[in-house]
């Protein structure tokens, strides 16, 4: 491909919409275009790359034994209602009317479409296993879209259905797309690793994220150094062991005017050690109050929380529900004395003894709490979120808590989807059974930022090699058709061309210094520079994107190049 004859649009500057670098550097690049928020367009560049990624994805779900196929983006909202996530996905699943005001749902995702196509074509034992993959649109309402690619309303998904004869058969698909997804982010040039996940809404319980490490990442993930423990804080567990003095001194009320938070307490003229302090929380679930009680200085997780209520459909309940139960308004609540309603503490208030708690009136609170003794219906679970520093579940050294952003899941579903909408086959005894299932998702719009996230340096993209837009830029710093420069460069972009190699020819009337920024920025692993003084000493020159300079005589650049794109390639099998 000529420069000039393609599409783009690099920009010295970045937009001031762009929050993070990988955005900036995908518009800087010319690579996408925004149409409106979380909605982009891709240009021909990153076209070119999106099409590798997805290349990597299907050669390895192939690889696989995945069957491709492509299901409808525009789904009927019976088949949410039947799964019972209609309500669930909640404000975030895209709702349209037909012509005749029926409604359709755009698809967030597929499991209610493949387990219904699965219905009508499966009903033998002896068709399973099967898994049936598609590189489709999704559409998500997202609260707030952002940072490019990486929030948007309508990105690519390739997303994964396995449906298998047990429990024993599906783990080993889930396996098995595991271990695929390890060798797709691999070959894309990207450090991605897995982590323990939450299941959320998907129901199921076994489910690993693959995540890249990056500050910018929305998901923040805990692990250990030490003996590679590593989860999502909405699951991760940590081993903290409380100590509490026993304080056998009857609670008592005690006036605490103005005082609305932790905090407040914390300070004088209390001075309470958030630690001291049980911050008393009130949901609603379903139309029904619970009581959450957690120490002062940690914070709930609302992804555990959702596995001890059992559903994701909770919600903080209004000031005018709290009054109404609790008689005292937000910052003055306390669990003593509430009968009636479920009381949930979080595990580290076992044994918890002359505790700080609201006394149930406002502008007043009570000490000497003895959370045994003076809130005996409490039921002990996990509820808070680790924090930097705990010990490790599993070996007990520190945890670390980073940044990082989800670029694929794996999820063992079971039976949840195939018994909602009948997907089940005839075992060899001409028994009726429900498929066991497992879905597996990749974020390709998602990854293909990602992948710049953690390639990049001061001057732009830093492609690897696998996903780059072009192997090589053929770079003339005389673009006269009958200058020495211009007559090597035409040599070179055929031979290359022929040998298979991706070329981009800067066939631009431009400054030298201006086409190497411009390469470097849209991050073209190679570039070969041919220019009159160098070739006046026999040479033209390579550069690898952020390596060194090589000199090379004009007959042995073209093997030179084939041998570098091979060598990159090579390495990121
Ligand atoms: P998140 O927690 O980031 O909202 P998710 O867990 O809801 O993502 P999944 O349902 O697991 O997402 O979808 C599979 C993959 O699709 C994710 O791992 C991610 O890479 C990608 N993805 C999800 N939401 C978006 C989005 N709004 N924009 C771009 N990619 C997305
Ligand atoms: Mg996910």
């Amino acid at each position: 491909m000529r420069w000039t004859k393609s599409l783009i649009p690099t920009l010295r500057e970045s937009p001031a919409e762009a929050e993070i670098l990988s955005h900036q550097l995908l518009l800087r690049a010319g690579i996408i275009r925004k149409l409106a928020a979380g909605l982009y367009n891709f240009m021909p560049l990153g076209m070119r790359s999106l099409r590798k990624v997805q290349q990597i994805v299907r050669e390895e779900m192939d690889r696989a034994g995945a069957l491709e196929i492509l299901m409808p983006a525009l789904q009927p909202p019976e088949i949410w209602q039947k799964s019972g996530r209609y309500d669930a996905a909640g404000d975030t699943l895209f709702k349209v009317n037909d012509h005749g005001k029926r409604e359709w749902v755009l698809g967030p995702t597929h499991e209610e479409v493949v387990t219904t196509l699965a219905a009508g074509e499966i009903s033998s034992y002896r068709q399973l296993p099967i898994n049936l993959y598609q590189i489709q649109t999704k559409f998500r309402d997202e609260i707030r879209p952002r940072f490019g690619l990486m929030r948007a309303r309508e990105f690519i998904m390739k997303d994964a259905y396995s449906f298998d004869l047990n429990d024993e058969a599906s783990m080993a698909s889930y396996r098995l797309m595991y271990d695929t997804y390890t060798k797709i982010f691999r070959r894309c040039g990207l450090k991605a690793f897995p982590v323990e996940a939450d299941a959320g809404v998907m129901g199921g319980k076994h489910t690993h994220e693959f995540v890249v490490p990056a500050d910018t990442g929305e998901c923040e993930i805990a692990f250990c150094d030490a003996c590679g423990y590593a989860a999502n804080v909405e699951k991760a567990d940590s081993q903290v062991e409380a100590s509490y003095t026993k304080d056998t001194a009857a609670a008592e009320a005690f006036e605490t005017p103005g005082v609305k938070t932790i905090e407040d307490l914390s300070k004088a003229p209390f001075n309470i050690p958030a630690s001291q302090q049980i911050k008393t929380l009130i949901f609603t679930a379903e139309d029904k109050p619970a009581i959450l009680l957690l120490r002062g200085d940690y914070q709930l997780n609302e992804a555990k929380l959702a596995g001890i209520l059992g559903t994701v459909l909770f919600r903080p309940a209004t000031d005018e529900e709290i009054v109404a139960l609790m008689g005292a308004h937000p910052g003055s609540l306390g669990a003593v004395g509430v009968n009636g309603t479920p009381i949930y503490a979080d595990l580290l208030l076992q044994g918890a003894s002359g505790m700080v708690t609201g006394a149930n009136k406002d502008g007043q609170h009570l000490r000497h709490v003895d959370i045994a003794r003076d809130i005996p219906s409490a039921k002990f679970v996990d509820i808070r979120t680790v924090k930097d520093g705990e010990a490790c579940p599993k070996c007990g050294k520190p945890l670390c808590i980073r940044h990082a952003i989800e670029v694929g899941q794996v999820f063992k579903l079971g039976t949840k989807y195939s018994v909602a909408l009948g997907a089940v086959y005839s075992d060899e005894k001409g028994e009726q059974k429900p498929c066991v299932m497992g879905c597996y998702g990749i974020g390709v719009t998602r990854t293909l930022q990602a992948i710049i996230e953690q390639n990049f340096d001061k001057d732009g993209i830093n492609w690897p090699m696998s996903v780059a837009p072009y192997q090589v830029c053929i770079t003339p710093l005389n673009i006269a058709a009958d200058s020495e420069p211009m007559k090597w460069a035409e040599k070179f972009y055929a031979e290359l061309t022929a040998a298979g190699i991706e070329v981009l020819m800067d066939d631009r009337d431009e400054r030298p210094g201006v086409k190497f920024k411009d390469s470097e920025l849209i991050g073209i692993p190679l570039r070969l520079a041919i220019g009159e003084k160098s070739l006046a000493k026999g040479v033209v020159e390579l550069k690898r994107r952020g390596g060194d300079l090589i000199t090379l005589k004009p007959e042995e650049a073209v093997a030179e190049v084939i041998k570098l794109v091979k060598e990159e390639l090579q390495k990121l099998q």
